[in-house]
């Protein structure tokens, strides 16, 4: 059977079988992974890239899963999580940074080394390769603003290296969404700072995030993108959608653009009312909201590539 070889190529290698990915989504939703791993090196992502390769399965790469919502049939193929790759660097004015490590982290070690410009992050709770993924911000800052290259594995097996420009970042998007490589390491040009000044700074951005996002539930952050001129918020709000709920999901009662998991939520619930979100404020504003939070996997019913499922 193809998952004991699959164990059998790679001893080391943390791997789980058919492992609900609810246990690691921000919104605690979402179905299996038929197989998951959680690489430690690089040899080992290009190990596994190469295995997947050949047996010409689908391979999903995540980070900290805060900006996914994965579907309720899960995934099928190998799941690659790179959380196990976490290092950071201090290089002078330079953060080296392996793709799993958390930019909540990165932000702090910055601080540490009185360096500016990753501020606001102090509060993304997505990991490094997500960030450049998703060209992540807050509070008028973007990593795209510090970041100076990104190495990267192609799907082929081949390293990279893209310089920020190549990158084509804009909101919410770089290259990487389209090209599907997998970020392996940033490095971020930062410049001295004082060290009071960072902090008092971080501490302002944690308030506002504190009392203005609902953090006390499981979410993905702010569904939508924000439409050019409006707040996602507001006209969630003004079109009296604030506070409904969908099976275990809600409308957020403190911030309208966050659907929030009150009462084990499934994805099936957080699609549905996203749905429903885009078309009223379609047909109330003729404004089309365009989910900014990841869609992946399958619908329930699915045939796994590794054993006979029945139809749920
Ligand atoms: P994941 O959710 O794991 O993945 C997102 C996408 O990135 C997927 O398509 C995945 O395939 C891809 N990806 C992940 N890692 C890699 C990699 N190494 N190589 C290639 N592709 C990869 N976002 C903001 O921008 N600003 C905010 O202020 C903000 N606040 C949030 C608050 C809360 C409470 C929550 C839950 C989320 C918030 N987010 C915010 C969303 C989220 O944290 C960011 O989008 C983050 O960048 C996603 O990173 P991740 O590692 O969790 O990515």
């Amino acid at each position: 059977m193809l998952i004991e070889e699959f164990k059998k190529d790679f001893p080391s290698l943390i791997i789980k079988e058919n492992e609900p990915l609810s246990l690691y989504t921000y919104t605690k939703t979402g179905g299996p992974a038929d197989i998951l791993v959680f690489p430690k090196t690089t040899e080992e992502v290009n190990d596994v890239v190469q295995w997947v390769k050949n047996e010409k399965l689908p391979l999903t790469v995540l980070g900290n899963a805060s900006n996914l919502i994965v579907k309720d049939g899960g995934i099928r193929g190998v799941v690659m999580i790179l959380t196990e790759m976490k290092q950071i660097k201090i290089e002078k004015k330079k953060i080296i940074v392996q793709s799993g490590a958390r930019l909540i982290d990165t932000s702090y070690a910055a601080y540490e080394a009185e360096l500016t410009g990753l501020e606001f992050a102090c509060g993304i709770p997505g990991s490094i390769g997500g960030a450049v993924y998703m060209n992540a911000g807050a509070y008028d800052g973007e990593v795209s603003e510090v970041i100076e290259s990104v190495t990267v594995l192609t799907r082929e097996g081949e390293l990279k290296t893209f310089k920020n420009q190549e990158l084509e970042f804009s909101y919410r998007h770089s290259r990487i969404q389209e090209i599907q490589d997998i970020v392996l390491e940033v490095v971020f040009q930062l410049k001295k700072g004082q060290s009071t000044d960072i902090k008092v700074r971080m501490e302002e951005l944690t308030f506002l995030r504190e009392s203005k996002q609902p953090l006390e539930y499981p979410s993905c952050g702010s569904v939508f993108k924000r439409p050019a001129g409006y707040f996602t918020g507001k006209l969630i709000q003004e079109a009296g959608l604030q506070g409904k709920i969908w099976g275990g999901a809600q409308i957020s009662m403190k911030h309208a653009g966050f659907i929030v998991n009150i009462n084990q939520a499934t994805a099936t619930d957080y699609i549905e009312l996203i749905d429903h979100i885009q078309q009223v404020i379609f047909e109330k504003n003729k404004i089309k909201l365009v989910p900014e939070v990841r869609i992946i996997g399958e619908e329930l019913l699915v045939v796994s590539h590794f054993k006979e499922k029945k139809a749920l």
